[in-house]
């Protein structure tokens, strides 16, 4: 197939060359998927994009104009992709439905760990030669109450990770893992209880109509007093704003962010040289006590395997039967 592949970036690329193994004609943009870019794939059978491509209503329209037939997801997520016009258009759109749950789990655990021993200041202050530990009090994990919202692959390795540290788990899901609940102890509650009870509260289900702003003003007020947040899914998923708010009156202990809710034309470029204009997102950096890195979690070697080695077992689907096992339409 002749697939144009959005997105690019040094970290993914030579895996994707690899899996292909020359199988397909694969040609390459650092410049993400939208409105003026879709032209760019004139010519191709399939366009792969990541997460920070917008394949929207008007874009798809163009892409279908061209005669795209297939769009390869390069992510587990497809919130940036409007699936019921790409259904309407008869194309077809698969994801990599799983690459590797722990490189998200390890990282939201990373966050927290690093949050709570107030891992960045420390450093800081021992290049500083400034040794005085006053301000670094953190807790013990065990027998902490973490909530975990969303126990599919990643949140379930996340509880098995935090059961090892000796955690009470809670958990919010539209459906319960019989398994975390037999062997980790997990205890399915519902969202309002979650934000009560927990000390710890990481999110791990994706973005959709039911969990936009899931995280807002009325729950966070649920929230204990110095409540550790932790985002490795989706930035929506929080209603930002409001978890400022939070930080500003100290019902947010801590915030540990992989993602943003405006990430889109941010993340993954390099803007050292430009001046930032997003107001909210200067606010966020502003706080000592929240950790943003961005859209890294699934950042390690396996994963970035996993995508490729999915990514090129769709196209080969697509190209020998017309359709894939990881098809979502
Ligand atoms: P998954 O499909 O295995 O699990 C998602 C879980 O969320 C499921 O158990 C599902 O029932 C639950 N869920 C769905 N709707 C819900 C709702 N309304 N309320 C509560 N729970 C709900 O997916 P996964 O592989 O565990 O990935 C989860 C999310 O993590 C992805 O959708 C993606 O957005 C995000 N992600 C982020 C990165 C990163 O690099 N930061 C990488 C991969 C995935």
């Amino acid at each position: 197939m002749k697939v144009f592949v959005y997105s690019i970036h040094e970290f993914d690329k030579p895996f994707l060359e690899i899996a292909a193994k020359g199988k397909h004609h694969l040609m390459f943009t650092e410049q993400p998927l939208n409105e003026d870019t879709a032209i760019m794939a004139k010519g191709c059978d399939a366009v792969a994009i990541f997460t920070s491509d917008s394949a929207s209503t008007k874009v798809l329209d163009k892409l279908h104009e061209l005669g795209i037939k297939h769009i390869a997801l390069r992510s587990v997520g497809f919130d940036h992709v409007d699936l019921k016009k790409a259904k309407e258009l008869g194309m077809k759109v698969g994801n990599v439905p799983e690459y590797s749950p722990n490189a998200i789990a390890e990282h939201a655990i990373t966050m927290i760990l690093a949050l709570n021993r107030k891992i960045i200041s420390a450093n800081r202050q021992v290049r500083d030669y400034n040794f005085k530990i006053n301000n670094l009090i953190g807790f013990d994990l065990n027998k902490k109450t973490v909530g975990i919202i969303g126990t599919g692959k990643i949140g379930a390795v996340t509880a098995k990770i935090l059961h090892g540290f000796g955690c009470k788990i809670l958990a919010y899901d539209i459906e319960q893992n019989e398994y975390l609940k037999k062997y980790l102890n997990v205890e399915y509650v519902d969202l309002n209880t979650l934000c009560q009870q927990s000390d710890i509260i990481t999110i791990h289900c994706p973005l959709n109509e039911q969990t936009r702003y899931l995280i807002n003003k009325i729950n966070i007020a649920l929230m204990k007093d110095g409540v550790m947040l932790i985002n490795t899914a989706r930035g929506a998923v929080i209603k930002t704003e409001d978890v400022i708010e939070g930080l500003k009156t100290n019902k947010i202990g801590s915030l540990g962010i992989d993602v943003y809710e405006k990430e889109k034309g941010l993340f993954f470029e390099d803007h050292s040289n430009s001046i930032m204009k997003d107001v909210m997102f200067t606010q966020l950096l502003s706080f000592k006590n929240v950790l943003i890195t961005g859209h890294q979690a699934f950042l390690t070697n396996e994963a970035l395997q996993g995508i490729a080695d999915t990514t090129i077992f769709n196209l080969d689907s697509w190209q020998a039967d017309g359709v894939s096992k990881n098809d979502l339409i």
